[in-house]
């Protein structure tokens, strides 16, 4: 599916797969600092060079990221220049987390807000959630803690007091 940009109220939507077609022409000079990602399905190699070229672009101050897929917040934990120049990294300020069902053996997207994450040292404490299926308490995927990166950029408002 190719890549569907839509500005509207000062918010821009972002939904599809970001690939070697994708373009954010539409927001490039809208002065949206706002984006919600949550449509986005993937993003392959063309597509963080195509959202690079994007944040090359951002001149008018800080950028907020709203509801980012997990396929998205994966991609920052690897090339952090996605978030811009890290003296005005893009706040990520709310995002879907992997949490698992070690009983159902199923894991499933839940959506937190940024402040919902505790920065512990060198860990992120996730809140508890309770699998749809079973009920049972489910725990965030370890692959989570990979997000650390980003508290350490100050992408979720608050430092992480971690070095890399
Ligand atoms: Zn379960």
């Amino acid at each position: 599916m190719a890549l569907r940009v839509v500005v509207g109220n000062g918010v821009g939507k972002v939904a599809g797969s970001i690939d070697e077609s994708a373009s954010f022409a539409p927001l490039v000079g809208s002065g949206v600092k706002d984006i919600d990602w949550q449509g986005v399905t993937s993003i392959n190699s063309y597509g963080v060079r195509a959202f690079l070229d994007f944040a090359a672009t951002w001149s008018q101050g800080q950028m907020r990221f709203h509801r980012c897929p997990a396929v998205l917040v994966d991609a920052f934990v690897l090339v952090p220049a996605l978030l811009g120049p890290e003296a005005s990294t893009a706040e990520i300020v709310s995002l879907e987390v992997p949490y698992d069902c070690v009983k159902c053996d199923v894991d499933f997207p839940v959506l937190l807000d940024r402040d919902e994450l505790e920065i512990q040292g060198a860990r992120l404490n996730f809140p508890a959630q309770t699998c749809s299926i079973c009920g049972s308490p489910a725990e965030a995927s370890e692959d989570a803690q990979n997000y650390i990166d980003l508290a350490s950029l100050g992408a979720f408002g608050r430092k992480a007091v971690t070095a890399r």
